[in-house]
This record gives structure tokens, sequence and C-alpha cells, in this order.
């Protein structure tokens, strides 16, 4: 891709914005409804928005030098929490690069039905001018989702075919819940289930987990009925399938 015109930009980091801006719209292809290009949205000069015409999903692009990581930066720590938290954030892309040259290494989705209050984590900068305003930024903690929310389009310089992200989006759409409490209740016991390594397991396979949700739910002194509440939406959505024998089989779980 041509460089021309980067001589304006006054920092590293405006310019590596640019050049993977000019990327996703120049390669990235609608992962919800298979629309050949998403365009850039221009109306704002710290985030980079973009938008599909055909069926006006938006997508925030996040991008990092180097791998992906346990964790990416974003912007204010309330703002996203109240986007959360009234169902009002977009989906992400997030972009790992790699040199100068900007190689895209990863590219993933995470469908905005997946974020969760608990996944972002306050992050305290360490610019003076920030520090003097208040202002707090947050971390989003990508090890926190469960795969399912995790979908990945560039795999390590590998592309995925574009039917099969389309696919996976599909199937991840039928996990989407409204009530925030739900979603984060739905999507830790999900990752229980994606922790069993067996496709079939029992309720004390997945009650192993409870001291793990008791911890981080200390207030609720009913795990194991959450836990069955959970594994019956699942089912119910079919994503899992209770046999005879008492035991689920895992199903579009992969
Ligand atoms: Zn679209």
């Amino acid at each position: 891709m041509g460089f021309g015109g980067i001589k304006n930009y006054n920092s590293e980091a405006q310019l590596a914005r640019a050049i993977t801006e000019s990327w996703v719209a120049k390669n990235m292809y609608c992962p919800r409804c298979g629309n050949a290009k998403i365009i850039k949205i221009k109306n704002n000069r710290t985030v980079s928005y973009f938008y599909c015409k055909n069926c006006k999903s938006e997508y925030e692009l996040k991008s990092k030098d180097g791998p992906l990581g346990n964790k990416i930066r974003d912007g204010a720590y309330e703002t996203m929490i109240s986007l959360i938290t009234s169902n009002q954030n977009t989906d992400f892309l997030l972009m790992g690069y790699q040199g100068q040259y900007l190689k895209v290494k990863d590219l993933v989705i995470i469908p905005k039905h997946f974020f969760v209050p608990s996944m972002i984590e306050k992050h305290h900068s360490i610019s003076s001018d920030a520090q003097r305003a208040g202002r707090i930024g947050c971390n989003i903690l990508l090890q926190d989702i469960p795969r399912q929310g995790f979908i990945k389009i560039i795999d390590n310089g590998n592309i995925i075919e574009k039917s099969k992200v389309i696919e996976q989006l599909t199937i991840s759409s039928e996990l989407s819940v409204e009530d925030i409490e739900d979603r984060g209740w739905l999507f830790d016991v999900l990752e229980c289930v994606n922790r069993i390594p067996e496709q079939e397991f029992s309720l004390t396979d997945i009650y192993f987990f409870e001291p793990l949700l008791a911890a981080k739910y200390p207030q609720n002194n009913n795990i194991r009925l959450k836990i069955r509440q959970q594994l019956q939406f699942l089912r119910d959505k079919g994503f899992l399938e209770f046999n005879q024998r008492g035991r689920y089989t895992k199903i579009k779980l992969k």
C-alpha cells in the first residue's frame, strides 16, 4: 500500500491510526452481513469508527503494535461502562500489527453483546495532563471473553475464510442477552463449559467451578441455581443438548 501524505501526522500514534484505518477501509468486509466494504465515519478525531452501508452495523477499531495479548487500552472508563450498561456500545475490531509497515498479524471481532462491566479495568493514565484532569482510562480484559465472543478474522497472519467468520458471528448473536447481570452470568458459565475439555459433561463436572463463581459473586448464595439457569438458556438456544442420562452434550460450541 502507498504511504503518500503521511508527513502531516505529528505523532507515531496518529500515523499508526491513519494507516490501520486505511487498511480496514481497503481490505475489510462487513463481518455481520458480508458486504464487501465498511466505511470510516469521519466525525471523531480520537476514535476510529466504521460503518456498513448495507446492514447499518457500526464497528470501533482498536489497534495495537504487537500481539493482542491479555488486554487492550481503550478510552475513558466511565464512558465505556455507561455504553455497555445502556447497550449502546458497538462491535469492536481489534487489530494487532507489526512493525512500521503495518503487517496485520491478528484481527478479531468482539460482538457488542459480549461486553460486560467486569471486563473493563480502570487504567490510571501516566500522562500528567490526564492526571490533572482526573481522567481515568480503561483496559479491555481480553482473557475474560469466552471464545465465542472472540472471533478471529486474521489469526497470526492467516486469513480466516470470510464465510466462516460470518457463520461464527451469526451463531454468537444467538447468545445476545440484554440484561447486563444476566449477560455476566451467561458468559461466566459459558466460560466454565468451554473449560471442560470433553464434548459431554455432567452437572458434577460444571459444579467443579462453583468456588470460582462464588468468589466472583460473593453476594449470591445459590450459585448452583444460577449455573443451571445458564445451562437451560444454552440448551434452549441449541448450544447444549440434555440427554436422558443426565448429561449435557455440546452443540455449536467449538
Ligand atoms: Zn453489514
